[in-house]
């Protein structure tokens, strides 16, 4: 069987760059926008992580709908940046618009940052006018009802590219989740609500494959594992990690780190021939395997794969996006679960973790290697890694199904030490205080119905989840600074009445 190892970077992705003008100016004006505009592209190409890839002018309507029918179909591209130099009357883009698949982003912007008071003249006027030509786009952009993400101010303010490299970056996301095949193996933990919903509806608004495999399908990949194969991993474990002595080589307990490498590496040919970037466990469905997946899992989660426990492809599909969207940055994402709380008056916290299956990517440092028995599941102790998450800023963000839409629930938090140590609960935890406070936090993701299950993402903000949700339309409830309970509920009632009428019937 071919293998297809996962791939988390931008190095085959590609943004066109789109300006729009038209034939009014005569050539030799066309000629010094298109010098112009390949310079702001090129300027912009050099702060921002996915290749930009300039096109010529567009000044007609027929060469405008073909860009966009070439965006389409060219999986290398993951959206397009629109800009009018001048004036491009905008019904030249309602065919091209419409056409449109792709994200878009409108770049509001022009080839000078200060204007030369003492020279202008009228060519100069009708060469830089791009305050008026955008806002000519930005009419039928909303005319047309087109999702898209508006950046106002001159390329080299490191606040531009930073804000369409967010973008960039969430249209990867959403390129990944268009070609994701997620496997589960087994199906939802008995009698759970929240973690079910419509594949169907998922695949088709988030392009997502979701699919089942018996466990035991996974156990026989397991069982192919080779010794030599085993022999490496174990090794590459001793070096990674701070592997406690009765699990080493030797140790009295090493062949449970085996029992957990052999997992590692079934889990991985199985994902690898099927092509598949995200996956779900049942630790009420184990089959034949020995141990439940935790330092596997693990390890995959940080290396870019999506996972939910429990059955929970909505947040392995969270996590592989969120996994994309900070591709190469600092910090990174996990499965994290809401697990218990500190109430102490005026330090509010929350305890996440999950019962093995924490990335290792929300810690910088060097995570023990563990095993533990587990009170459920009713299999041998399963190895584990043992960390903090690193204190910092991060986002939560939950995937509900509200029957007619699928509804993103995120809040800001922000990731703090420990209190005190954790002697005696050896996961990967992460403690954190939400924004705005813990009171109005949890009564809003109460009131939102979001999951207690999310996605855990350290390497990017609430940005890039807005954009995602935009190019997805999908709903998108924020709980952050600005949060108030009133508004909030109301914000509540008019995103479901906004939704059920945007969907028509
Ligand atoms: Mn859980």
């Amino acid at each position: 069987m071919t293998r297809t190892p996962l791939t988390t970077s931008f190095d085959a992705l590609e943004v066109w760059f789109l300006t729009g003008s038209q034939h009014l100016y005569g050539p030799e004006t066309l000629a010094q926008v298109a010098d112009q505009s390949r310079g702001i592209a090129d300027r912009l190409a050099t702060d921002v992580p996915v290749k930009v890839v300039w096109k010529p002018v567009l000044t007609g309507s027929d060469e405008i709908r073909r860009v966009m029918l070439d965006a389409n179909s060219d999986d290398r591209v993951i959206g397009v940046i629109a800009w009018m130099h001048t004036f491009s009357p905008a019904k030249m883009w309602i065919s091209g618009l419409d056409a449109l698949q792709k994200p878009l982003l409108h770049l509001h912007t022009q080839a000078n940052v200060e204007l030369p008071w003492a020279e202008i003249d009228f060519d100069f006027m009708n060469l830089n006018q791009a305050a008026h030509g955008d806002r000519e786009f930005g009419y039928i952009q909303t005319r047309l009802g087109v999702p898209r993400t508006t950046v106002v101010g001159h390329v080299s303010d490191p606040a531009v590219s930073g804000r369409v490299a967010i973008w960039m970056r969430a249209a990867a996301g959403l390129q990944a989740s268009r070609s994701l095949k997620l496997a589960r193996f087994g199906d939802n933990m008995r009698f759970v609500a929240v973690t079910e919903g419509d594949k169907t509806e998922a695949e088709h608004v988030f392009g997502v494959q979701v699919n089942t495999w018996g466990v035991n399908e996974l156990a026989d990949a397991v069982a192919q594992a080779s010794d030599s194969d085993v022999d490496a991993l174990v090794a590459e474990y001793e070096e990674l990690y701070d592997v406690v002595p009765e699990l080493r080589r030797g140790g009295e307990r090493h062949q449970s780190l085996r029992d957990g490498a052999a997992i590692e590496l079934g889990l991985r040919s199985f994902l690898e021939e099927g092509g598949f970037g995200a996956f779900t466990t049942n630790f009420e469905d184990l089959g034949a395997l020995k141990q439940l997946p935790g330092l596997a899992v693990q390890r995959l989660m940080a290396e870019g794969y999506g996972f939910g426990a429990e059955g929970d492809w909505k947040t392995a599909v969270l996590v592989r996006i969120a996994n994309v969207i900070g591709a190469g940055l600092p910090g990174g994402a996990s499965l994290m679960e809401d697990y218990t709380y500190d109430l102490t008056p005026g330090q509010e916290r929350i305890l996440g973790a999950h019962m093995l299956e924490v990335s290792p990517s929300l810690t910088t440092a060097k995570p023990t290697l563990e095993v533990h028995p587990l009170g459920i599941g009713g299999k041998d102790d399963p190895v584990r890694l043992v960390f903090n998450a690193d204190a910092g800023p991060a986002v939560v963000v939950a995937l509900s199904d509200m029957r007619d839409r699928f509804r993103l629930t995120a809040n800001v938090v922000d990731v703090v030490e420990p209190t005190a140590p954790l002697p005696k609960l050896p996961v990967g935890r992460a403690v954190w205080i939400p924004q705005p406070d813990f009171r109005t936090s949890a009564w809003a993701w109460l009131q939102a119905g979001a999951a207690h299950h999310t996605v855990m993402s350290t390497a990017v903000g609430l940005d890039a989840w807005e954009d995602f949700a935009r190019m997805a339309q999908t709903e998108l409830v924020v709980i952050d600074e600005h949060t108030r309970p009133r508004e909030f509920e109301q914000q509540l009632q008019w995103s479901a009445a906004y939704y059920r009428l945007a969907r028509g019937i």
